[in-house]
């Protein structure tokens, strides 16, 4: 009958399409062997950058950084944290005679978009009167306490306490940064202020920091891991397989051997490596996984053909490979009625904390159909399935790929040893991980099965960025003074 060949002509159309949404759902999964790839390319960047005989995806930038913390550590200190969402101050207090105990108070101050996409000196300017109002705010003014610069951007480091920004990620480009000492550009700005003094003994990267925060209460803290808005790792290494200039090491030892321990250059075996994990790819090793959605926002970032792993993995990309992939199911006729409404085709809707609501288990379709609305997308119930089986789809290959980055390290750290078998915790912080409903699991089952000989415990930073970068401080200076 005729009734009968509409309903089978509906049911044969909808299984198109759920044929073809699935098919564009499957260019984000990974096959084991895949992901067996990745660890191994990451292993191979990660040596490639420690060699150091030319370009490579993977900077491993040497930190300065060649002791943890014991616990003892006390003093207070300023901790300024530029690279997050925001610029945050922060006062730190370690106190003495107690273990591991310290005391945190913090500011948090927006950057403008005119200022992170501005003139450099401005953005520094507007550090410098950030950290005024604090000192105000503590009224502590009139103290010239230590501070230790939290600065999550890839530096090349010569001292704890000079940096020279190699380049800009994320969401920031402001002009004339590039090839300078950020610290340097710090202590002019607060010149130019003439207003305050502020001794800044280090500077660190967020990975640096959390890995620091996390070894002052769990010695097996080796590795820092940020799975923010972008994404980067940590770890201590052998000195030996550095390839850095003699005259850095030269410097680092005077850095580290202070009055308590005069020995300390024959102590000093590891150094702290800033991995930029998130240049994986740059040179095209990570071409066959990289999707036509993947490479539409990488054209419309801020670096276009830089930090290839990082728009992978990044809270700041996620959301726009959903974004750009919603886009094309929908021109395709098979979303929102083929409907690509204004709210679709602006860039930064859907933020990170939108894919931890669509994708939490709690949440009923009229809820994930709800915050679309609040999006200004008119979903339907299929609709909202579809959405939330695309954001599954890119937050579980992010984490996917995180924990093949995280396995190539700590196999790295297991031969390093030459140990059977190691046990190693990793400091974490970033808002993906620590508000995502599947991120964290998926990243550490991930590294769990392409790391069997290791035994990896993740543990959560708490201040880590402030924490650590005061500990830093603290380490560099003689006991006496703390
Ligand atoms: C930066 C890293 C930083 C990471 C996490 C990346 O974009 O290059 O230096 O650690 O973001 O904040
Ligand atoms: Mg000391």
């Amino acid at each position: 009958s005729k009734g009968a060949a509409l309903v089978t002509a509906v049911a044969q159309r909808l299984a198109s399409q759920k044929r073809k949404v699935d098919e564009t759902l499957s260019l984000f999964s990974l096959s084991s062997e895949q992901l067996q790839l990745v660890k191994a390319r990451m292993r191979a960047g990660l040596e490639a950058g420690l060699r150091g005989e030319g370009p490579s995806e993977i900077k491993m930038l040497p930190s300065f950084v060649s002791r943890l913390p014991d616990g003892t550590e006390h003093g207070k200190y300023l901790a300024l944290d530029l690279g997050g969402t925001n610029f945050k101050v922060m006062l730190v207090n370690f106190k003495k005679g107690l273990q591991q105990s310290s005391q945190v108070y913090h500011k948090i101050y927006t950057i403008p978009l005119e200022i992170m996409q501005g003139a450099g000196e401005e953005l520094f300017d507007h550090c410098a009167q950030c950290v005024s109002d604090f000192l105000d705010y503590m009224g502590i003014k009139n103290t010239r306490l230590p501070a230790g610069f939290t600065f999550s951007f890839p530096c090349e480091q010569t001292a704890i306490d000079a940096g020279t920004l190699v380049s800009w990620t994320k969401g920031f480009k402001a002009t004339d940064c590039e090839g300078h000492n950020v610290v340097d550009m710090l202590r002019d700005a607060i010149k130019r202020r003439n207003e305050f003094e502020l001794d800044i003994a280090a500077v660190a990267n967020d990975t640096v920091a959390t890995m620091m925060s996390c070894a002052y209460e769990e010695p097996q803290c080796e590795i820092g891991l940020i799975a923010g808005n972008g994404t980067n790792v940590c770890y201590m290494e052998e000195l030996k397989n550095i390839k850095t200039t003699e005259q850095k090491k030269r410097q680092m030892q005077d850095d580290w051997s202070d009055g308590e321990n005069k020995e300390g250059e024959a102590r000093i075996q590891t150094m702290c490596i800033n991995t930029e994990w998130g240049g994986l790819g740059d040179h095209g090793s990570l071409d066959d996984l990289i999707t036509p959605y993947d490479a539409e926002v990488d054209l419309n970032s801020l670096n276009p053909g830089k930090q290839r792993f990082e728009k992978l993995t990044g809270g700041m990309y996620l959301g726009e490979v959903v974004r750009q992939t919603l886009l094309d199911l929908t021109s395709r006729g098979l979303l929102f009625r083929g409907n690509v409404t204004d709210a679709l085709k602006t860039p930064g809707i859907f933020q990170t904390k939108y894919l931890s609501q669509i994708e939490s288990d709690r949440m009923a379709l009229l809820q994930v159909r709800s915050i679309l609305q609040g999006l200004r997308l008119d979903s339907t119930c299929d609709d909202s399935i579809i959405v939330k089986e695309v954001c599954g789809a890119v937050s579980r290959r992010a984490a996917q790929l995180c924990g093949a980055g995280m396995a190539a390290v700590v196999e790295k750290i297991r031969e390093n040893r030459g140990l059977d078998h190691l046990s190693i915790t990793v400091g974490v912080d970033g808002k993906l991980y620590k508000l995502h409903p599947h991120f964290s699991e998926v990243l550490q089952e991930t590294a769990r099965v392409l790391a069997p000989h290791c035994h990896v415990t993740f543990v959560l930073s708490e201040e880590g960025r402030g924490k650590g970068a005061a500990l830093i401080t603290a380490l560099t200076r003689p006991k006496e003074e703390m």
